[in-house]
């Protein structure tokens, strides 16, 4: 029996928000670090979670890609930056 863990559960993932926002008061955050470190579930959660923020995050700047990627990925389709001789 270890209905303790659950209450434990929803409590860590009702504080990943914060925890994630950076939010959360460093006594808190140490004992979500433990749980998470113990209870895979939350640990699922918790990488869902921060993989999402990280999606939108990155939604709002555009990704720098390296100038050869650019240009071969500009030439795949038809696009490249050569100079236009038509
Ligand atoms: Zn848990």
């Amino acid at each position: 029996m270890n209905h303790q863990h659950h209450t434990n559960c929803q409590d860590t993932i009702q504080q990943l928000n914060a925890y994630l926002d950076d939010e959360l008061d460093p006594q808190l955050c140490a004992q979500l670090e433990a749980h998470l470190e113990s209870c895979t579930d939350c640990h699922i959660v918790y990488n869902t979670l921060k993989k999402t923020i990280q999606l939108c995050q990155s939604d709002g700047e555009e990704v720098a890609l390296p100038a050869d990627v650019r240009q071969r990925l500009l030439a795949s389709l038809g696009l490249g930056e050569v100079d236009d001789t038509e």
